[in-house]
């Protein structure tokens, strides 16, 4: 593609395709390292998108439950913002071909936790994620000012004069080049593939904020971490999903005797914020673990779960039988590189978007299926911010290359995982933090995302949200 200087944007989940999308009347250039999406966390999400379309909910109602869930730390103001957005974001999403899941010609609503109503839309059941990115996809595929480039992996920023000048791209054969372009957007997703436990990809391990904290931009609030209470409990890495949205069609969590796990823990019980019943299934691992009853929904699992229906099968379990075992997983960060409004990062040229940005939005606790929300709606503005704004040629001057540093390899990664899971987990104590702060130093890009991540949990001592801290005789580890 010739011509102008383009918007470099790194990934192609959710957010770096609305952005893309948006920007197109500018060149854009959209790089990930793995093809077709297939790297992304927007492809692997399950319940949907939140947005207020039911009879009876409001914008007002949608914002209140957000900062519930964010336990106070939310920007109200953004809330505001977001969710009064969400049912244009819907729409927007219809008119690029995405078809949502309808009940006698409209759009049905489910409801997952932390939500006093019903207002997730889906695709395909709980594989919305998925039937999203291909919509998209296609759509960027039909625009000529997108230049798609898959397989290749960013592993520096360049730096003139202060300002971003450009990205270093890694190619499978180690091959390396360099792209100029005076606006970089970040879109590479979150944190959890730095977990023993983790439901996102593997290599989900904050590329983004490695190279957002080797060229200097502000990273924010990096102690809140969300964990899914309900992976599905078949060993260590990463690990199916079992949607909220389940419980929110009427499972229910056990404990090992079968007892309701959510009783008297919650006033909304089984659909309580996400902080609330990852603390309680964590606690459960040390007591036999815990279980996800969804026997009571008869009929319809091919048709409104598939994808949890064939990850259970795949391990021989057969949720429609008998109860699940689920646990805790790493799943989503709240926080990452501080962007204003409009996505833009302190540092000029380089800008943020989707699970990698901290805009403020979801506090100390993410509330469910508020993610894909936020990659929409910020991602198209950012993307015709950055189309209205005037030519951005990469500035002049002498260039320093910020590198992230090298991925972790085996058998160091996984005793980085390991040691994460144990002391950053969702409930913390400040001896095992520093212990593990102690022992993680490297200059591997892992490392340096996990030593800014215990950096920002030892600093905080307040408990809110997904930041929890227990009495130190509380603190033994689960098995
Ligand atoms: C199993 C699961 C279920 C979920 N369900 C829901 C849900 O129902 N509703 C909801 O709102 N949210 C859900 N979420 C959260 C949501 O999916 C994510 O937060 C969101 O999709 C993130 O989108 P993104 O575009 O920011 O990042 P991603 O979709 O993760 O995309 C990041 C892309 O960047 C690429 N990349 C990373 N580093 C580099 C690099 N250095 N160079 C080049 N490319 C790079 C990756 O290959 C990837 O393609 C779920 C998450 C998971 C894991």
């Amino acid at each position: 593609m010739a011509g102008a200087v383009p918007v470099v944007v790194v990934g192609g989940g959710l957010a770096g395709l609305c952005t893309a999308l948006a920007c197109a009347p500018r060149r854009v250039l959209l790089l990930d390292a793995v093809p077709r999406g297939a790297g992304s966390a927007s492809r692997l999400a399950q319940g949907g998108i939140a947005a207020a379309l039911g009879p009876g909910d409001s914008a007002q109602a949608h914002a209140r439950d957000t900062l519930a869930a964010g336990a106070g730390l939310a920007d109200p103001a953004r809330v505001r913002q977001l969710v009064a957005s969400a049912p244009w974001a819907v729409h927007w999403l219809i008119a690029q071909g995405v078809a949502f899941d309808r009940e006698h010609g409209r759009l049905a609503l489910g409801r997952e936790g932390g939500h006093g109503a019903h207002r997730i839309v889906h695709a395909g059941g709980d594989a919305t994620g998925a039937v999203i990115l291909d919509a998209l996809a296609r759509q960027a595929a039909m625009q000529q000012r997108i230049e798609r480039r898959e397989g290749l992996r960013v592993d520096a920023l360049l730096l003139r004069a202060g300002r971003v000048a450009g990205v270093r791209a890694v190619a499978p054969d180690g091959g390396v080049e360099l792209i100029e372009t005076g606006a970089v957007v970040l879109a590479t997703g979150g944190i959890g593939g730095l977990y023993a436990r983790g439901t996102n990809p593997a290599g989900h391990r904050g590329a983004g904020l490695a190279l957002a904290l080797a060229a200097g931009a502000r990273l924010r609030d990096l102690e809140y971490v969300q964990f899914h209470p309900t992976a599905l409990a078949v060993g260590a890495g990463r690990l199916p999903l079992v949607t909220e949205a389940l419980r929110g069609a009427g499972a229910v969590l056990r404990d090992a005797r079968g007892r309701p796990a959510m009783a008297g823990v919650h006033p909304r019980g089984d659909l309580a914020p996400r902080d609330v019943v990852a603390r309680r299934l964590w606690r459960l691992d040390r007591e036999g673990g815990a279980f996800l009853d969804a026997t009571a929904l008869a009929s319809g699992w091919e048709q409104a779960f598939p994808t949890v229906l064939a990850a259970c099968r795949a391990h021989g379990l057969d949720p429609c039988a008998a109860p699940v075992p689920v646990t805790p997983a790493a799943h989503f960060h709240m926080s990452g590189i501080e962007v204003d409004a409009f996505g833009a990062t302190r540092l000029p040229g380089l800008h943020a978007v989707g699970e990698v940005a901290c805009t403020g939005v979801h506090g100390a606790n993410r509330l469910a299926s508020n993610s894909l929300l936020e990659c929409v709606v910020m991602g198209h503005r950012l993307g015709l911010t950055l189309a209205q704004a005037c030519p951005m040629p990469p500035p002049a001057g002498v260039s320093r290359l910020c590198e992230a540093g090298a991925p972790l390899q085996e058998p160091a990664l996984a005793r980085l995982r390991a040691r994460l899971w144990q002391a950053a987990g969702p409930l913390r104590s400040p001896a095992a933090l520093a212990r593990a702060a102690d022992e993680l130093q490297g200059a591997d890009a892992d490392t340096r995302v996990a030593a800014a991540m215990l950096a920002a949990m030892r600093a905080n001592r307040r408990s809110a949200g997904a930041h929890w801290l227990e009495r130190e005789d509380e603190a033994a580890l689960p098995a």
